[in-house]
């Protein structure tokens, strides 16, 4: 498809797929390896957490639905300390919160995280998004309860009741745009690492990529455009918050368990990842979230509004009927609340003083991020795939 501007909220535009492959070309060796640390493969979920909106089984069809766990003597539970706060936010002067702000730190959080006894600790490479056989009219009715129910009226182009006019509001368009990039992110990896039946191996399966989302030109963008945002929020994280000194324990949990205890990566190593990739993120601004919620244009009321509709979205994914699916994508909606909170609350006078981060809120975030460069990079090597065929016949 031609280069075009992903119409993402910048006043010039910056941002285009082109623009996006190159950056991400750049940075994903590096996130890679970064993923590989002991900070960031380990995640920590409940994956017996009931549905609470419908009699949702949790059963998986096939062994690629399941999880590999931990076992329990690895990871200890009194030990865990996991808050941090943005250090550079202690020398801002708060006003005091005004009464439509919220009251209390998970006031803020735009995602359900996962506490208590019932938690357990999965290593992620040893459970790859992939394909899973999760379908039919089961997965269907999760997408369609998160599109149907909880995204703002009037935002899918594919489910407008006719005679109706599209939404004009930027921030539920946005809503619209993160659920659907979501959508076709998860789709990107199953395609790419498709089950060939013949042989009992994944690999990418071009077929299944045209007909997910490689025919669409919107869905698409929307997975660069949750990319934007996702970096934005990566970008404006680390100017507050210094990554590699919480991850080591500097001004985060040094002893949290067993899993980090062994962390062989140091600390110069951990702050020259993470600066590699937030530098060449912030060269360009990809995403301007200023520009959004702007209180002189929209009331407190659709922010929270929107987080609560996301929150929702989180809780939903307890309802996703194969274990593999869920834990991925519990963790991605973690990430992107976690984004969205970094991008919406850390600037807002009214709430960040009671903004706090907790570190499974940075696993995630970096994970999605990681999510959504494998998927980058994957779209350009089925197009390269995709011409290749053309050329054949
Ligand atoms: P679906 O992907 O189920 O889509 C349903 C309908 O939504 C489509 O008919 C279309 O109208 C619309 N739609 C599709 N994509 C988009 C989009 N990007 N934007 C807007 N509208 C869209 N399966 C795996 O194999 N591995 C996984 O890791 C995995 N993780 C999942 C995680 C979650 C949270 C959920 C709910 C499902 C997951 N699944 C996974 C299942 C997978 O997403 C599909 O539901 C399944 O493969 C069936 O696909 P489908 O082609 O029938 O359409």
């Amino acid at each position: 498809s031609p280069d075009y501007c992903l119409q993402i909220i910048t006043p010039t535009c910056n941002t285009t797929f082109s623009y996006i492959d190159t950056i991400n070309a750049e940075i994903r060796p590096v996130l890679l390896k970064l993923m590989h640390t002991s900070f960031f493969k380990y995640f920590k979920l409940d994956l017996d957490k009931q549905c609470k909106f419908w009699n949702a089984q949790h059963f998986c069809a096939t062994k690629n639905c399941a999880v590999e766990t931990l076992p329990e003597e690895q990871y200890n539970w009194s030990e865990v300390h996991d808050e941090f706060r943005p250090s550079k936010l202690g020398e801002i002067k708060h006003k005091s919160a005004s009464l439509e702000a919220p009251a209390t730190c998970e006031d803020l959080d735009y995602s359900h995280i996962d506490e208590g006894h019932d938690c357990v600790f999965v290593d992620l490479l040893a459970n790859p998004e992939r394909f899973t056989g999760y379908g039919g009219a089961q997965s269907f009715d999760v997408w369609q309860a998160i599109y149907s129910e909880n995204c703002f009226p009037n935002t899918n182009p594919m489910s407008m009741a006719a005679g109706s006019e599209p939404e004009q509001c930027v921030e539920k368009n946005l809503f619209y745009r993160l659920i659907s990039g979501m959508h076709a992110s998860i789709a990107v990896h199953l395609s790419n690492e498709y089950l060939d039946p013949a042989t009992e191996t994944f690999g990418p399966n071009l077929k299944v990529f045209m007909e997910r989302v490689g025919k669409f030109n919107d869905r698409l963008a929307n997975i660069y455009f949750n990319y934007a945002l996702v970096s934005q929020a990566i970008v404006k994280l680390g100017d507050l918050v210094a990554v590699a000194d919480y991850i080591k324990g500097e001004t985060g949990p040094s002893k949290h368990s067993e899993l980090l205890d062994n962390d062989s990566t140091s600390l110069p190593e951990y702050t020259e990842m993470v600066s590699q990739i937030t530098n060449s993120l912030s060269i360009e601004p990809l995403f301007e979230s200023h520009l959004l919620f702007d209180p002189s244009a929209v009331g407190p009321e659709l922010k929270n509004e929107f987080r609560s509709r996301f929150r929702n979205v989180s809780a939903i994914m307890d309802c996703v009927g194969c274990d593999r699916c869920r834990m991925w994508g519990k963790l991605q909606t973690i990430g992107y609340g976690t984004a969205l909170k970094v991008l919406f609350e850390l600037e807002d006078p009214e709430t960040q003083h009671l903004l706090k981060f907790r570190r499974i809120e940075l696993v995630a975030l970096f994970n999605t991020f990681d999510r959504l460069s494998k998927s980058v990079a994957s779209i350009n090597n089925f197009k390269a795939m995709y011409l290749e065929h053309l050329e054949d016949v």
